[in-house]
């Protein structure tokens, strides 16, 4: 039997799984305690990966893959920028993790091994997975494989919505992710209530029938809509898959978002694309997405 390692480590927590094929056998999740220095994040990682690779011997471990989030020169397995762990950037993860396990190890952005992952459930080779949390991932696969572009292609959350829009982290203004995030459910929430409110509360009350929750995911819906759009333009995909925590409420945001995408995209496109929730558990399709890398 050989087994995969899969690690998705991010700002707080960091999960692992054991892989047989395309099967989650056990996983973990551990605190990532980036408040302590990258070399605790570094070494949480290799803890994630001994205990839940425990009674497994070393032999029967194919490879280890890690999906960090920000842009990743998988080629070297380094983090370029790290929005959500600080110290990360320019670290060699892939070197240390190789040497100190002896085992391959690829690196790779969270996102678009979420995308991965889609692309197998959905066995569709054509496909472009969003994934709506703290920020907004994005990850293109086309006939079946990841896009890297050069190196970092498929930033799908920094696409402009708004040229006069809200600052983004990246340094540009009125990015989908200042909109279509945990922190745009808040902005619209202190529109329609006042004041903000966690977007679970918000999604509870939409959920409730509260008019002004549902206001919210209805706008939410608008900005993903115009996001939508143009990722059909540019890339036709078969699917668009949206995920994330965020992604959860997409029963409130969905209906309009398509609705939108399709007064703006070409026809042509827009009239096939299917645009569907993951059905997959959130940190699963990290997991899974990560240890099918090669
Ligand atoms: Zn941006």
């Amino acid at each position: 039997m050989t087994y995969r390692i899969g690690v998705d480590a991010g700002g707080t927590k960091i999960s692992a799984g054991l892989v047989a094929g395309n099967k989650l056998i056990r996983k973990i999740k551990i605190p990532t305690e980036q408040g302590k220095g990258r070399n605790q994040v570094i070494k949480n990682i290799l803890k994630a990966i001994s205990i839940v690779s425990r009674g497994i011997e070393k032999k029967e471990i194919g490879m280890i893959g890690i999906g960090l989030a920000g842009p990743v020169d998988s080629k070297n397995g380094i983090l370029k920028v790290a929005p959500n762990i600080k110290g990360m950037q320019n670290l060699p993860v892939r070197k240390i993790v190789e040497k100190t396990s002896g085992i391959k190890t690829i690196v790779e952005n969270d996102a678009k091994c979420v995308a991965l992952a889609e692309s197998r459930q959905f066995k569709c080779k054509n496909l472009i997975a969003l994934t709506l949390g703290t920020g907004v991932g994005g990850g293109i696969i086309i006939d079946g494989k990841i896009y890297h572009g050069s190196n970092y292609a498929g930033e799908l959350g920094h696409i402009v919505i708004d040229y006069r829009g809200y600052k983004c982290n990246c340094g540009n203004n009125g990015c989908l992710e200042e909109y279509c995030s945990g922190r745009g459910v808040e902005r619209l929430a202190k529109k329609y209530f006042g004041k903000a409110i966690p977007p679970l509360e918000v999604q509870r009350m939409a959920e409730a029938g509260n008019k002004k929750a549902i206001q919210v995911y209805n706008e939410f819906g608008t900005y993903l809509g115009i996001g939508l759009a143009d990722y059909v333009n540019i890339f036709n995909p078969e699917i668009i898959v949206i995920g994330g925590g965020i992604g959860r409420a997409w029963k409130l945001f969905l209906p309009n978002a398509i609705k939108e995408m399709k007064k703006r995209a070409f026809d042509v496109s827009s009239s096939t694309v299917k645009v569907v929730p993951s059905k997959l558990e959130v940190d699963e399709a990290g997991i899974l997405g990560v240890a099918s890398l090669d």
